[in-house]
Parts: structure tokens; C-alpha cells; sequence
């Protein structure tokens, strides 16, 4: 006997806003010069790639990774000078730390405060976790607007901001003494989040010890372990013990673990790394400037921030010539016709000068 079962139409149980959210976008890159994600373009001397290789060879993969990272932790604290009574927090890549903060705060109505234009995952991650984003307008040279920060502040009572300092994707850093009149308002967290922090001149994290509310982030992403996804947050063991309760237990693996300790012992090798980047980042911003139609911006990250007729037209000729960089243009209004190249390596960014230039030549 058979019986006919009435068709469910189960009900869409997805939050609006989730189905209003576009994903993070990430472009296939097979066979590019890749100047689209600030990478570290640089390999790893010979003789530290057959250390890691041992190492990857005795791991104990079927083993849950130590959950406490408790080597792993050492060695940040050694290489990043954190002032006495500091702790840290680590995340599967820093992205994983701002949303463990915006869920630690997320009640009804609390405001995720940033600037715009700024790290889009700031404000992406307020939608995930139901937060109302509040993002302040740079001024036109994308340094903070004081005032409005400050208003903003007072008006919004932030349970969180966020500034990224250097900032993503304009390069610059911010007026310290601004930033700090931002951590004395605030009624809540501040979060100086330094995912560029090996390319820059300045860093709060000697200011950690002198406000309650101040917490410092940092990736090693841009200093070549991209692929390895490790961050950090530093701040008042107060903080991160609680912060603690919101990590998924395991969340750095064991391969990453194990990969970093290694390369935080040599972090010599990955910090004259930074410093040909730098190097390469004054030439490719003196060779940009020298391009006819294009205005950089100066930067204290691993990228340059230029501007340049037609841009949507420039990044697919640059496509076209085997070169990927990003392209702001109908992102934010205040980087229109903007576009974001990642220092590479010298033949790399000769490529893309080249590209460029012959690009803008065919466009004229
Ligand atoms: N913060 C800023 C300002 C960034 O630009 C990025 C990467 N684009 C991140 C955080 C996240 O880096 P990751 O998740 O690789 O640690």
C-alpha cells in the first residue's frame, strides 16, 4: 500500500541580511603575477625549507594540535617585545580574531565602529554576528577627521572600533595622538589592528600597558605565512581570558604550529625580508611616478594605492598581461578609480610598470 506524503516547503530560515551579503571576493590568480593580496613574494632560504620539511614529516597529524599553542606563544612574546602583563590570543588569521571580538560584544544594538574606506571585513563581520556598523568617512588625503571620530564616538558609544593602522587599502598610517584621544573616548574596546605592522615605522604596542581599553592585532600574513593563517591579538590578560571562552578549541593547527615556531626562530630571515619589500616599495613607488595619468599615494604597508583614469579598463589590460592587482574602483566612492598593487619581488614589479604603462599607452 503506498501512501502519498505531502510535499514540506521547508521555510527559508536564513537572516536577511546574510542573504543581502555579498562573500569575500577572492580572484583565481593560475599563472599570474600576483599583486592582488599582499603577499610576501619571497621563498624561504633552502636550507629552513628541508628544517620544516623534517618537521612536517615527524608531526603528529593524527594528534589534536596543543591547545594552548603554548611554544607557539613564547615565540610571538619574544619576537613582538609585548610590555609585562601582556597576553595573547591567537586566530586561525587575524580575520578569525575580529569576529571572535564583535561576537563577544554583539548585544542587541551595540555599534562596531570604523573609518571608511578601511578593511572590509570590519564591517562584513558586524552583519555576521547582528552588530550596527557605524563606518566615519577619511578625509580626502585618508588621514582620520578628528572631529567626526570623536562626535561619532560620543554619539554611537561604540562597544567596538577598529582602525587599522597602517590602514588597508589606503597604506597610510594614522596621527597617533589622534588615535590616542580615540582610546580615551571610547567607551568600549579599541582595536589598533597592525596587519602591516612589518612595513611600518609605528606600533601601540608599547601603549598596551598605558589604556584599560586598548588592544593590539597583528597577522603574520604579510610577513609570509599567509598560507599558514596565524594572528594574534595582545592586550590585558583581564580581556583575553575572556575572550579566551569565545576561541574554538584547536583553531591553529598542528602543521601551523609547528611551522611558525620554526619560523619565528628565524625571524631575521623573515624580517630582511620586510626590508627588501620596503626597499622595493620606494623603487615601485618612484617608478609609478613616473607613470603619466597616475597619482600614488605614499604607504608605510607592503602596497601602493594609486589612482588613474579609466581604472575598471587598466586592472583587465593589466589582466590581460599576466598581472593581478586589486581593483577598488565601484567599491567605496572615495576610491574611485583607484586601484592596489602589492610590492612583489624586483622582476615583478617591473613586469607590472611595464604592463601598466603599456596598458595606459593603448587606452590614450
Ligand atoms: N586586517 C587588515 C587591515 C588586513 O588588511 C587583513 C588582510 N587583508 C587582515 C586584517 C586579515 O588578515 P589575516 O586574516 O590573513 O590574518
Amino acid at each position: 500500500m503506498s501512501s502519498v506524503r505531502p510535499v514540506v516547503v521547508p521555510a527559508n530560515p536564513l537572516r536577511l541580511e546574510v542573504m543581502a551579503l555579498h562573500a569575500y571576493h577572492v580572484a583565481p590568480a593560475s599563472g599570474m603575477i600576483k599583486l592582488d593580496a599582499m603577499e610576501n613574494p619571497y621563498v624561504l632560504p633552502q636550507d629552513l625549507r628541508d628544517e620544516i620539511a623534517r618537521l612536517v614529516a615527524d608531526a603528529e597529524i593524527n594528534r589534536y594540535p596543543d591547545a594552548g599553542a603554548q611554544l607557539l606563544k613564547a615565540e610571538i612574546r619574544r619576537v613582538s617585545n609585548l610590555p609585562h602583563g601582556m597576553d595573547i590570543l591567537l586566530g586561525n588569521g587575524s580575520d578569525e580574531i575580529i569576529q571572535l571580538l564583535a561576537l563577544a560584544v554583539a548585544r542587541p544594538g551595540a555599534v562596531l565602529l570604523s573609518v571608511e574606506p578601511s578593511f572590509v571585513m570590519y564591517k562584513m563581520i558586524s552583519t555576521f554576528v547582528g552588530m550596527r556598523y557605524v563606518g566615519v568617512p577619511l578625509d580626502d588625503d585618508f588621514s582620520l577627521n578628528r572631529k567626526a571620530m570623536l562626535d561619532a564616538i560620543r554619539q554611537e558609544q561604540p562597544a567596538l572600533v577598529f582602525l587599522a593602522y597602517p590602514n588597508n587599502p589606503t597604506g597610510n598610517l594614522f596621527d597617533a595622538a589622534t588615535i590616542k584621544q580615540i582610546i580615551e573616548a571610547a567607551p568600549g574596546l579599541v582595536v589598533v589592528d597592525e596587519a602591516y605592522y612589518a612595513f611600518a615605522r609605528d606600533s601601540f604596542i608599547p601603549h598596551l600597558a598605558h589604556y584599560d581599553n586598548l588592544l593590539v592585532m597583528r597577522t603574520f600574513s604579510k610577513l609570509g605565512m599567509a598560507g599558514l593563517r596565524l594572528g594574534f591579538l595582545a592586550g590585558a590578560k583581564a580581556w583575553l581570558n575572556q575572550l579566551e571562552k569565545l576561541r574554538l578549541p584547536y583553531n591553529v593547527g598542528v602543521l601551523s604550529q609547528l611551522v611558525a615556531v620554526k619560523l619565528l626562530q628565524h625571524h631575521d630571515v623573515l624580517l630582511e625580508q620586510a626590508e627588501r619589500i620596503k626597499q622595493q616599495r620606494a623603487r615601485l613607488l618612484a617608478a609609478l611616478n613616473t607613470v603619466v595619468g597616475v597619482r600614488t599615494y605614499s604607504s608605510e604597508a607592503n602596497f601602493i594605492l594609486f589612482r588613474v583614469a579609466k581604472a575598471t579598463q587598466v586592472f583587465e589590460g593589466l589582466k590581460q598581461r599576466g598581472v593581478l592587482i586589486k581593483n577598488l574602483n565601484s567599491g567605496h566612492p572615495a576610491l574611485t578609480d583607484c586601484l592596489r598593487v602589492t610590492v612583489g619581488t624586483p622582476d615583478e614589479n617591473r613586469s607590472f610598470v611595464v604592463a601598466l604603462q603599456d596598458t595606459i599607452n593603448q587606452l590614450a
